[in-house]
């Protein structure tokens, strides 16, 4: 790596890719786990994006894999396929630290619903990477352990909360990886490293085993260097789940089946008051300018569309998620997971020292935010009309669908950003998800594909369907993707040195 924080990274393998190679027998699963294994260690000094590697359960499942081929065995979708698991996902017998000090002995009981469909798909997990603290932050700092780089630029962010799965497929290390997005936090660190991130309809995956943070929010899903791998991935850990009450009984499709290469016939809506907000910075407003001239050049058309109460997102999210989360982490008492400070001998002073040292500032910050507005008295004042807003927010995204297939606008305002640029100020660090809080609300499907560049670093185009319409998004994002080929450029050392 050269001074001004440019890495080489090595070429990004598609998850498609190493399973035709596995299955054309020019590989096995096996020396491509130990090609994943080899490059996140050569990149963790500078990426620092895994909290836990498990190096020895993904050798024996790839070696699994490859006895069951050589056998004539039928392998599951994504056999062979290095991934990485978001630490909040509980894989059983595995540290599961959701990015804090108040877990940070926890060895999880049992597997995620999407662990399992993983391991059922023949995915090599190999390992658990690093996150904010319970998924509350846009950088990645708010992890209690260390901060993760940005593989395009080590000097900056990677975004999050999701940091550690981004910086690890950004970096070519692993093809697939899960996170989670409460406000956007699958989407805007896909946005930072360049690569493909999805947000499904909420209900369309299990949160079963999924560290809670604000349950009426979060929602796992693909990390990807392309789109084709995140319709792949998606497929696999999609469906209704009985351990979840939330997930919802609908078939899932063959997201593979809807890629497409044009776009005729697709109207897409552009958000006007989206488009006044980026309007401010000229870059950012270009780079959009030259992506919806792209997704019209595939024979797309657009309709003007509006989102009146978007601008409440942030006030509305910002009440919503922290009450959610002070009830979540309630549970974390010393008395039945991780830590435990004894303080004084009582059970209350054992609570008070626990919790104080067990969580970092930013979840005491919400803790205490989400308490407040839960109070008897302030509880309709804030809770209850928080939920209002939401329901104005759905009826908005109804009202645009009923005009257009699917809308297209910014992921994010802003390049990744410096480490220590936004650390000291909360609401700057809110401000992140301007963008991605509206669709988290309304429960719509949302993805992040690569768009292009400002300054030389990666942003993101965000497209949002109606509910349960990934395929629908997703062949939009792929024709844009085919056509621009925005993922394929790789950092100015890495091209000078290849
Ligand atoms: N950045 C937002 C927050 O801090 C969203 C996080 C997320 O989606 N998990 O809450």
């Amino acid at each position: 790596m050269s001074d001004n924080g440019k890495l080489t990274v090595p070429g990004a393998p598609t998850g498609h890719a190493l399973r035709d190679a596995i299955a054309a027998k020019q590989r096995t699963a096996e020396e491509i786990t130990r090609d994943a294994l080899s490059a996140i260690e050569r990149l963790e000094p500078q990426l620092r994006a895994y909290i836990t590697m498990l190096p020895d359960r993904a050798i024996a499942k790839a070696r699994d894999v490859d006895r069951r081929i050589a056998r004539g065995e039928q392998v599951g979708s994504l056999a062979g396929i290095p991934t990485a698991v978001k630490d909040i996902f509980c894989v059983r017998d595995a540290v599961t630290t959701a990015g804090s000090k108040i877990l940070e002995r926890f060895v999880a009981p049992y597997s995620a619903t999407v662990v399992e469909k993983l391991d059922a798909a023949d995915a090599i997990i190999v390992g658990k990477t690093n996150m904010d603290e319970f998924a509350m932050g846009s950088s990645c700092e708010n992890s209690a352990f260390f901060p993760t780089h940005n593989p395009w630029d080590t000097t900056r962010v990677p975004g999050g909360s999701s940091g550690g799965s981004a910086s690890t497929v950004g970096s070519g290390a692993v093809a697939l990886a899960l996170g989670t997005d409460t406000g956007g936090s699958i989407r805007e660190p896909a946005s930072f490293c360049n690569i493909v991130g999805v947000k499904p309809t909420y209900g369309r995956v299990s949160r079963y085993g999924m560290i809670a943070f604000a349950s009426s929010l979060d929602q796992a899903g693909p990390m990807t260097t392309d789109v084709r791998d995140a319709a792949d991935l998606l497929e696999a850990i999609a469906g209704w789940d009985p351990m979840d009450s939330t997930s919802v009984d609908v078939p899932v499709p063959r997201y593979a089946d809807a890629l497409r290469t044009d776009l005729s016939s697709v109207r897409l809506g552009i958000v006007r008051e989206f488009e006044e907000s980026i309007a401010g910075d000229a870059a950012m407003a270009q780079l959009y300018k030259a992506a919806y001239a792209d997704l019209a050049a595939l024979g797309a058309t657009f309709v003007d569309v509006s989102l009146p109460h978007a601008k409440y997102g942030l006030a509305t999210y910002y009440l919503i998620a922290p009450a959610e989360c002070s009830s979540n982490l309630a549970r974390y008492d010393g008395v039945r997971y991780g830590l435990r400070k004894n303080g004084s001998g009582d059970v209350f002073s054992m609570f008070e020292q626990t919790r104080a040292a067990g969580f970092g500032p930013e979840v005491k910050r919400r803790i205490i935010l989400g308490t407040y507005a839960l109070c008897s008295g302030y509880y309709d004042a804030y809770y209850v009309r928080a939920q209002k807003v939401r329901t104005l927010m759905k009826q908005d995204f109804d009202a645009a669908f009923a005009a257009c297939d699917a809308i297209a606008c910014p992921a994010v305002s802003c390049p990744p950003f410096p480490l220590g640029a936004k650390s000291q100020d909360p609401v700057a660090m809110y401000l992140m998800d301007y963008f991605t809080i509206p669709m988290s609300l309304a429960g719509i499907p949302a993805l992040s594909v690569p768009a292009g560049y400002v300054n030389d670093l990666p942003v993101g185009l965000q497209i949002c369907a109606p509910i349960f319409e990934e395929a629908r998004m997703l062949g939009i994002a792929h024709a844009y993707e085919q056509a621009t080929q925005h993922a394929r450029r790789r950092t100015p050392a890495a091209a000078a040195t290849a």
